[in-house]
């Protein structure tokens, strides 16, 4: 499906941006999943239909030692980028092991809270009010980048076909995440969701908003960019929210590019201005 996203235009600091972020997180993804493999977890439960995540079910252990050194990995690439950027030097001066427990936090929700309301509680909660020089915003966006290789690794740690997920599910099945884009596959007509955080996808009803679940029609509705074909965006009155989906004309896998999110940004732009809120793990978007 590649080849259908409009490129042209899309500013290359900000390609450049994301694709190095990218190549750091794919170079940790084969690490962590060596270090899943040997806690001995990752897999051991079946995956049955459930409201509660794989993650939450199986409570793999993680390295939060490799953790950290993606964390300062991606603190530090996005220096290089935007030296002086506010926020970023104070970021860099939190401790390791209060890291940790963040990651901890956030991998292991006994709760039914989303990982985006555990992250936010950890972020925003007293523990680092004590440094007010953080961001916040920047801070949730380094820490829920440097989850995903570990995420990535879970996911891939099942077989093709194991993660039987309960349809039109708000959240990601396999870790909980929001999702951020969609796919709408032309070989069977269904629309599937992608994770914002692991890359799982799962079907969710085409009238159906995946943010608040309104299925009233009447509150349903699509815009269509003509100058970016291949694309469009899915949207719901009743909670203001977007989804971005990418038409997938292939048949092949499904499978969609770990740029599509950068490579549609246009579409942000147009759904913002007619004033739709993005929502899912896109909480703090990183200009160049
Ligand atoms: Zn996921
Ligand atoms: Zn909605």
């Amino acid at each position: 499906m590649q080849g259908y996203i409009e490129k042209a235009g899309i500013p290359h600091e900000l390609l450049d941006f994301y694709g190095e972020l990218r190549a750091i997180q794919e170079s940790y993804v084969e690490k962590c999943s060596l270090s899943l493999k040997a806690s001995g977890t990752a897999g051991s439960s079946g995956a049955a239909v459930s409201k509660v995540s794989l993650l939450q079910q199986i409570q793999p252990v993680f390295d939060t030692g490799l953790f950290i050194r993606v964390f300062h990995d991606i603190t530090g690439m996005i220096a290089r980028h935007r030296p002086g950027l506010e926020g970023l030097a104070a970021i860099e001066r939190i401790p390791g092991p209060l890291l940790s427990q963040f990651f901890a936090e956030a991998v292991n929700r006994s709760d039914n809270r989303s990982f985006d309301e555990t992250l936010s509680e950890s972020i925003y909660g007293k523990r680092l009010s004590a440094t007010p020089d953080i961001n916040p915003g920047l801070l949730k966006f380094i820490f829920t980048n440097s989850i995903k290789p570990f995420l990535k690794a879970f996911v891939c740690s099942f077989e093709a076909g194991q993660v039987t997920a309960a349809e039109n599910h708000p959240v990601c099945p396999v870790c909980g995440g929001s999702p951020d884009l969609g796919r709408a596959a032309k070989h069977d007509g269904q629309r599937y969701l992608h994770c914002s955080l692991c890359g799982h996808e799962w079907l969710c009803k085409r009238l159906k908003c995946p943010y608040c679940l309104n299925e009233d029609h009447n509150l349903l509705s699509v815009i269509i960019v003509d100058d970016i074909p291949g694309c469009r965006i899915d949207v719901c009155e009743a909670c203001g929210s977007y989804l971005k989906v990418i038409l997938d004309e292939t048949g092949g896998m499904p499978e969609l590019s770990e740029m599509a999110d950068i490579e549609t940004v246009f579409l942000d732009v147009v759904a913002t201005r007619r004033g739709y809120k993005a929502n899912g793990g896109r909480s703090y978007a990183l200009e160049p």
